[in-house]
């Protein structure tokens, strides 16, 4: 599962990070809530020419999925980006013209979240363009320019188009999960058609074995919908639904095959095509075990339907991509830590019937990010462990990664921007989190990924998806608090990965400023949370206060009517996470779903008016944008006259807007509907 943890906004301490004082440009645009920035592909000119190639074929792979995702998050939003393109590339007017400009904003934002809902909050975007300007722009271009249905008028095409667009009611969420609604019915996401939640439920239920005890992840790969009367799926596949765009990939797939590092390496590749090709999900599995098996290639990848938090009845997977290689170096942290997996699990405060007897294989290393893709991008996650699947996980091990250069991106372009100045209760936090702030949170993904999510087991019978809606969340939680109930552990020190028993604190007081406070710039005024690792975040932090209610372990205080976390004692709190640890590996271990729902219910998804209202004021003074993403650096071959590839060059010239033009240019690989 990938972790998009908050960074804290603290200073870096130049010792800490790898920094080189030259002039590379971290920020690119910025518009809306979003702020776009650069990464820097450290080490690439170090790799040889045949791993450069490898990610050439690969990242080629990573783009080519593009469209998928777009159609996948809702079934309007190929149509309304090449519409709304096709507008901003015609266009001849005063660019200056309010309302050209606010469409131009629009289309930005449909870039950045790929479709019309918001990345994150999942709701649908309110234009920032009169109806009428658009239809009048769309009135001024030929057809042939337009994604008009076939059948279909132009000014069907309009009406019906415009509608999505404006119309507050149409598809006003991607992603519902509100209690007692039916989710697949009121959700925009476009992984059902005509179905209802009970449906789809029944079809799934009819298919699983309770007995089987390595099933396939059903749903992965496919849209459910009803043919006659009969619930059915479609499968995203070569041959099948997506196929134009999966068969480039899979065609990117196979030249990179060809220039694996080793032979472990091109069985995965080739698995994966195999999988591409069928559909069939025990290929999936089987591709899923050699992948978690490959641990001594540099280069490794992630291509594929891989992460569910999107469909509401979590086991449909968007397309995602992540081409990188190990940064060998700070790799050996996490190596420490997985070495020692098995004294974490047996040291564990969790009650010992859900301990795993035995942790296998969890590996886990940092690395750099050489293209993002899918739903890594441009908004991308810092850390990932997966395979997904439970029994892969318990009998395989899981891989989980650091990706050091997207954080090394975000403490860049966040230096002193007077987040800590505005939030930090005092100068002895500032300093903590100045000295230890950013090492003590890629400490903690680190344990969060490699460790948090490896640990536990769920007791013999028990459904993986018993807690359906809120099984994100709560494995977010339960992975969050492993990670902060170890992180301030002497067992670190001794291990000589945490530099003394101090520097947990500055991970202490941003988990908890974050979780109370400072998340909530994210959330729209009188919104409620719904994205996973939010929700997970709150409920920590939540839980954790109005425990320590009584020993005042932590306070909101205020003072000149502003609130602050001030935490007392840092000892009663690790307790306070070490008891919500215990309840939250026993819901997921036992797949108590009524207690699950209350913690996330209770504490997760409301959030206090008045304090909301606060927060969003302060953060506004600061003029800071709340969520960040990523252009990719181009890379280019360079051949001989045999048209042999010679060298890879990387350049980081593009700007945000002439990436997506581009990759909507060249990597236009599905019909508009689909
Ligand atoms: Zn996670």
């Amino acid at each position: 599962m990938a972790s998009a943890l908050i960074l804290s906004s603290c200073s870096v301490d130049n010792n800490t990070q790898n920094q080189k004082s030259d002039n590379f440009n971290w920020t690119v645009d910025s518009f809306a809530d979003i702020e776009v920035l650069r990464y820097r592909v450290n080490g690439f000119e170090e790799l040889s020419l045949k791993q450069k190639e490898l990610i050439y074929y690969l990242s080629k792979a990573s783009i080519e999925g593009r469209d998928i995702l777009f159609d996948q998050n809702n079934r309007w939003n190929l149509p309304i980006r090449r519409t709304l393109e096709a507008i901003y590339n015609n266009y001849t007017g005063d660019k200056e013209e309010q309302n050209f400009s606010g469409l131009a904003t629009y289309l930005k934002r449909v870039w950045f979240a790929n479709g019309i809902h918001h990345h994150y909050s999942s709701d649908k975007f309110a234009p920032s363009f009169s109806k009428d300007f658009f239809v009048d722009q769309l009135s001024q271009l030929p057809d042939s320019v337009l994604p008009i249905k076939d059948g279909q008028t132009k000014n069907e095409f309009a009406e019906q188009i415009t509608t999505v667009i404006f119309d507050p009611t149409v598809y006003p969420k991607r992603l519902n999960q509100a209690e007692g609604e039916d989710l697949v019915l009121t959700s925009g996401i476009n992984f059902y058609r005509d179905v209802t939640q009970k449906e789809v439920e029944d079809y799934y239920n009819s298919l699983k074995n309770p007995n089987d005890s390595t099933p396939v992840s059903y749903g992965l790969n496919s849209r459910v919908i009803k043919r006659d009367g009969k619930v059915t799926e479609d499968v995203w596949k070569v041959g099948g639904l997506y196929t134009e765009a999966i068969s480039k990939i899979v065609f990117w797939l196979e030249k990179a095959a060809s220039v694996a590092e080793n032979d472990n390496q091109k069985a995965v590749i080739e698995k994966l095509v195999d999988y591409y090709k069928t559909g069939n999900l025990k290929t999936f599995d089987e591709y899923a075990i050699l992948w978690v098996n490959d641990l001594d290639s540099q280069i490794d990848f992630i291509n594929g339907f891989t992460e569910s938090y999107e469909d509401p009845l979590g086991m449909k997977a968007t397309w995602e991509a992540l081409v990188n290689f190990k940064n060998v170096e700070a790799t050996k942290r996490t190596e420490i830590i997985s070495s020692n997996a098995q004294w974490f699990e047996d040291n564990s405060p969790v009650d010992k019937q859900f301990k795993k007897e035995t942790v296998k294989g969890v590996s886990a290393k940092v690395i750099t990010a050489a293209i993002l893709g899918g739903d890594s991008y441009p908004a991308s996650p810092l850390g990932i462990n997966l395979p997904n699947s439970n029994w892969i996980r318990a009998e395989y091990g899981s891989k989980s990664v650091t990706i050091d250069n997207i954080s090394e991106a975000y403490e860049m372009a966040s230096q002193g921007n007077g987040f800590s100045e505005e939030f930090v209760w005092s100068d002895s936090e500032r300093e903590l989190l100045k000295n230890y702030g950013l090492y003590a949170d890629n400490m903690h993904t680190d344990l969060h990924e490699c460790l948090g999510h490896g640990s536990g087991k769920l007791l013999p019978g028990v459904d993986p998806d018993a807690l359906k809606a809120y099984g994100s969340p709560l494995e977010e939680a339960r992975a969050d608090l492993f990670a902060l109930y170890y992180i301030a552990d002497k067992k670190l020190v001794e291990l000589g990965i945490m530099p003394n028993l101090d520097a947990y604190k500055a991970e202490y007081y941003r988990y908890m400023m974050n979780g109370l406070m400072t998340q909530l710039t994210r959330i729209e005024p009188d919104k409620n949370i719904e994205q996973a690792h939010m929700r997970n975040r709150q409920t920590i932090a939540k839980w954790v206060l109005e425990k320590a209610n009584e020993d005042k372990s932590v306070e909101l205080k205020q003072r000149d009517g502003k609130t602050f976390v001030v935490i007392n004692d840092y000892d009663k709190l690790r307790n306070h996470f070490a008891e919500l640890l215990i309840e939250i590996q026993r819901i997921k271990s036992t797949g108590d779903y009524e207690a699950g729902k209350n913690l996330i219910e209770n504490y997760g998804v409301k959030v206090d008016p008045l304090l909301h209202q606060e927060i969003l004021a302060r953060y506004k003074s600061l003029n800071l944008a709340p969520y960040k993403g990523f252009v990719n650096p181009v890379y280019t071959p360079v051949t001989d006259n045999d048209g042999n590839i010679t060298d890879v060059t990387i350049s980081y010239d593009e700007n945000y807007e002439q990436q997506m033009l581009r990759y909507s240019k060249e990597y236009q690989n599905l019909p508009a509907y689909n």
